[in-house]
């Protein structure tokens, strides 16, 4: 069982402080939800996680089972069990999707232990399967052409090949019509289980309808302000962000 530890993060972009003190710990087998209005911070908190050069941390901790995550390089933190579903995944030219998740597969992997070829096609055709992909899919070059639908479905067919210790899925329900959704959240529950840790981040409760999360902490001004179960995501929906502001005396 994995531990993401995040300890009072500041993080500044081009010398402006965006986050202001972040405390989150997410463990194996528990899923968490970011909410909180638009320009709160909540992407750069994944983009800091992830190793977003732009990002500076100039203050805090980040820590995978006790190893310093901020010491290490992006592809490392992946290699460490760190997946980011990125808000705008670029195009990766001349790849296949099938080539970049079997090496992204077995970069994870021992030397010498690599995921075999039948082995690796029949999770990935379950996957796909599971995910109601076209199997063509998998011969396209990466993101080449995808649409925002497709991109989200391939975000998952990642996370779901790849089998991290933690996700940050950030806005992995933007753009897409309710049967996609629902699409994605049967691949994002499957994952659930012990050696799979899970903060989404969301601007709207929907996501929340179809993966119910154990903890839901609400961001504004680049702070946690609040903490919950899955009952504070409910509140929100019914009654928005206001009595949260009122609460704490934050003005707009
Ligand atoms: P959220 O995801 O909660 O909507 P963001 O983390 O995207 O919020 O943004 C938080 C703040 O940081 C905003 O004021 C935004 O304008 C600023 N910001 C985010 N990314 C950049 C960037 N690459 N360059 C400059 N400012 C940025
Ligand atoms: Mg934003
Ligand atoms: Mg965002």
């Amino acid at each position: 069982q994995s531990t993401l530890t995040i300890k009072d993060l500041h993080v500044a972009i081009d010398g402006k402080e965006i986050l202001k003190g972040v405390n989150l710990e997410i463990k194996g087998g528990e899923f968490h939800a970011i909410m909180g209005p638009n320009g709160t911070g909540k992407s750069t908190l994944s983009s800091a996680i992830m190793g977003h050069p732009k990002y500076e941390i100039t203050q805090g901790s980040i820590t995978l089972d006790g190893e310093d995550v901020l010491e290490m390089e992006v592809d490392e933190r992946a290699r460490a069990g760190l997946f980011l579903a990125m808000q705008y995944p670029s195009e990766i030219t001349g790849v296949t999707n099938a080539e970049f998740l079997r090496s992204a597969v077995n970069a994870r992997r021992e030397e010498g232990d690599e995921i075999s070829l039948m082995k690796f096609i029949r999770q990935m055709d379950g996957n796909m399967d599971l995910l109601e992909m076209d199997q063509d899919m998998a011969q396209r070059y990466l993101n080449e052409g995808f649409s925002g639908g497709e991109k989200k479905r391939n975000e998952i067919l990642q996370l779901m090949t790849i089998q991290p210790k933690i996700a940050i899925l950030d806005e992995i329900d933007s753009g897409l019509d309710i049967d996609a959704l629902k699409v994605v959240s049967k691949g994002i529950n499957k994952m659930r289980g012990e050696d799979f840790g899970c903060l989404m981040i969301t601007h709207y409760q929907r996501l929340l309808n179809y993966i119910t999360p154990d903890h839901v902490h609400v961001m504004m001004q680049g702070k946690i302000v609040k903490s919950g179960g899955s009952e504070l995501a409910e509140r929100l929906e019914a009654e928005g962000y206001d009595w949260i502001k009122q609460e704490l005396g934050i003005e707009d």
